[in-house]
């Protein structure tokens, strides 16, 4: 009953304006400073308040509303970075969720290359993200897709990594530059076992491999130090800020 429901109200969400994005910070463990931000859709319906992603975006991938939905969120998000950009932040990048869906469109390559062109961002600035489980699943479907993005200058993130299936040999070869490491990975970092976690070994094998090596979802001190200590590249997560509306996000950064 509830998924039906979702699924009426989803499909005139985009006509009634209901969605908007928060955006929460990278922060560079090398001077403490954000270095970007992710976006992250919400949903909010006059019927059933705030809808979680984690329960709206699987229907709206069964039904396809995730095309557009996630065209939406690729502009807004563009059109944020490029403010922040004028207000002096021009290093900023902005990591954009993708489903798969929208990779399997023929066009996505363009639709990426028109709304950076649109708003004049570098490639550079954004960094897209597709879950490893994804990746893994559909590759040869999207591959090239991805490697002309990424040749175009457009940064790749695996994200959730650590929960999929990929080989190490298979990662080497993947068009990426970012891994980013599941959250239940640093969950399990904790003062005790703080010296024989595998979460240090993926960090090194992210390092190893050249990538940039982000850690999701970190929420306290004892994580971030055992993270410093691996030499982990960036950290995102409630210890710093959780995801902020655009005014928010701003003032962060004036205080950053
Ligand atoms: P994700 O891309 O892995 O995003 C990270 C999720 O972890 C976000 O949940 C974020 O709010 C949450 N998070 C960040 N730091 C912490 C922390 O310290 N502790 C805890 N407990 N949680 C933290 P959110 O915003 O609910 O999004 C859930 C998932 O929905 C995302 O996971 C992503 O897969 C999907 N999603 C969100 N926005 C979009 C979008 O625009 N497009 C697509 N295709 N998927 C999206
Ligand atoms: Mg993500
Ligand atoms: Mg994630």
């Amino acid at each position: 009953k509830e998924r039906m429901l979702i699924e009426k109200h989803l499909r005139t969400a985009m006509k009634g304006n209901e969605f908007f994005i928060y955006y929460q910070p990278q922060i560079d463990m090398s001077n403490g400073k954000i270095s970007g931000f992710e976006a992250l859709l919400r949903w909010n319906n006059k019927e059933l308040g705030f809808v979680s992603p984690v329960k709206f975006i699987g229907i709206a991938e069964e039904t396809h509303l995730i095309v557009p939905i996630g065209e939406w969120v690729l502009k807004n998000a563009c059109s944020f970075l490029k403010q922040l950009h004028k207000r002096g932040y021009s290093d900023l990048i902005m990591a954009v969720n993708v489903s798969i869906l929208q990779l399997m469109q023929e066009d996505f390559v363009d639709i990426v290359q028109r709304t950076l062109e649109a708003e004049k961002i570098d490639p550079k600035c954004l960094e897209l993200e597709i879950t490893e489980s994804v990746m893994m699943e559909s590759y040869q479907a999207v591959g090239d897709k991805l490697k002309r993005l990424k040749m175009i200058g457009v940064k790749i993130a695996l994200d959730d990594f650590g929960q999929g299936y990929s080989s190490l040999s298979y990662l080497k070869q993947l068009p990426i530059n970012t891994l980013k490491i599941d959250k239940s990975f640093i969950d399990s970092i904790d003062s005790e076992n703080c010296n024989d976690s595998i979460t240090g070994t993926i960090v090194m094998i992210g390092l190893k491999l050249g990538l940039t090596v982000i850690a999701e979802g970190v929420e306290n001190q004892e994580q971030l130090e055992y993270l410093k200590k691996h030499k982990c590249h960036k950290v995102q997560g409630f210890l710093f800020s959780k995801p902020l509306p655009e005014e928010a996000a701003v003032n962060l950064l004036a205080n950053n």
